[in-house]
């Protein structure tokens, strides 16, 4: 059997875990133990909660990853397709057992959570399932900024913000501005500190089918994380963006403080190039992922957790995410730990 894939979904995991090997992904959870950490504490990777585990089609369980470092749990959101329903499914699951809401907050968990420990949202690309949830909670969230490239913020603000599709709760477009939520443009390539949090992020532009989307490498003392919002291959693409952002994080790989890779998949390999809509396959991803391996030196990726995000919901009688497992077991031969996550699970990844 093949150790390299780690499929939460379709196991019954006890409250509050990821699955059957909690030790595989050191997922021993500990939702206890989220407190602030004291400074000058070494680092210990990051926690990630899957709000929003899918790319569509299934409305409340779309793109939302909440990320924190392990030891401290002022978080961020890549994307946030799924908020609310995501932190409910979340809370039932037990991975929000961890948080204390204050005495005196009138808020529930799922309330103190999206208000008080989410500081801001990184959204890769303005598509509806990358951004939806934000918007529905907009009217309830409280004041944060948004982290995007300046072409996706535009698109935010002149397509939803605009007081037609919505209110405008950002601080740009049209007059009046409810100013909820900052928009922070990011230059590519270029380190930002997360406010109210003590990672930073660099984000890197993507190919997404003519769309300009994001990657986001997060970093807190030293390690990285990378999210990959959604993207085509770089051969079928015609480009490097891929490339440019392993080429950003090979050290970090080859040091072993790169702790996880949260990439999409929506399609099975069996997928034509000329109908991937500028998305990856399986096959697709080992073939990225071996470019970054040979960047990092060779075998430089065993064990390390790739999470595949934007499996896409399928109306047939049979989900994709066996075939997604099967495929990427089979082609599995740089030993990463594939991850196919299911709404509401925690992980640590260190
Ligand atoms: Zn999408
Ligand atoms: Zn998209």
């Amino acid at each position: 059997m093949k150790r390299s894939l780690h499929y939460a979904s379709l196991r019954s995991a006890p409250v509050g875990t990821t699955g059957h090997r909690p030790l595989l992904l050191a997922a021993a959870v500990a939702v206890g133990l989220l407190a602030h950490a004291p400074a000058g504490h070494a680092a210990d990777g990051f926690d990630i909660v899957a709000l929003g585990a899918l790319g569509g089609i299934q409305d409340g369980n779309l793109s939302a990853w909440m990320v924190h470092p392990h030891d401290d749990d002022r978080a961020v959101t890549f994307d946030a397709g799924t908020l609310v329903n995501g932190l409910r499914v979340a809370d039932e699951k037990g991975a929000l057992d961890g948080v204390t809401v204050p005495a005196d907050s009138g808020l529930g968990r799922v309330g103190h959570v999206l208000t008080d420990r989410i500081k801001g949202y990184l959204i890769s690309h303005a598509h509806l399932d990358h951004m939806a949830g934000l918007v529905i909670a907009s009217p309830d969230d409280s004041k944060k900024p948004i982290y995007a490239l300046p072409s996706v913020n535009a698109a935010l603000v002149d397509t939803y913000f605009n007081w037609q599709a919505w209110p405008n709760f950002s601080d740009r477009g049209k007059a009046p501005q409810l100013k909820k939520y900052a928009m922070q443009d990011l230059t590519p390539a270029t380190p930002v500190p997360l406010q109210g949090t003590k990672m930073s992020v660099t984000a890197f532009p993507l190919s997404h089918g003519g769309i300009e989307s994001a990657a986001f490498v997060v970093e807190s003392d030293g390690d990285i994380l990378v999210y990959f919002g959604d993207t085509g291959p770089d051969p079928v693409e015609k480009g490097t963006r891929m490339r440019d952002v392993w080429t950003a994080i090979a050290d970090k790989a080859k040091q072993r403080k790169l702790k996880a890779i949260l990439i999409e998949s929506s399609y099975t390999s069996d997928r034509p190039d000329a109908q991937l809509f500028g998305h990856l396959t399986p096959k697709w991803i080992m073939a990225s992922l071996h470019e970054l391996d040979a960047m990092a030196g060779g075998n430089a990726l065993k064990d390390l957790p790739v999470v595949i995000t934007h499996i896409k919901y399928s109306l047939t009688r049979e989900q994709p995410q066996a075939r997604m497992e099967q495929e990427l077991s089979a082609a599995n031969d740089l030993g990463v730990r594939f991850v196919i996550p299911q709404q509401g699970s925690r992980w640590h990844f260190k």
